[in-house]
């Protein structure tokens, strides 16, 4: 596997991830990504993104469950 933008070797190791999405601000430390060496461009996997949809997914409807309550 090699880097789309620079054409880099691609070595396994852990990325923060940050979604802003209305009133929400996700941040995941260590999420697994493959990251160039060269230029330290991420590539994360799709079950690693699938899981941080799912969690947005779940903030969302708590979200508006605390709209709700307001
Ligand atoms: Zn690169």
């Amino acid at each position: 596997m090699k880097c789309m933008h620079c054409g880099g070797a691609m070595e396994r190791g852990k990325m923060p991830f940050h979604v802003d999405r209305g009133g929400i601000h996700l941040t995941v430390d260590e999420v697994p990504a493959w990251i160039c060496q060269q230029c330290g461009e991420p590539y994360f996997e799709e079950r690693a993104v699938d899981t941080i949809q799912a969690m947005i997914r779940a903030l969302d409807k708590e979200t508006q469950n605390l709209a709700a309550a307001g």
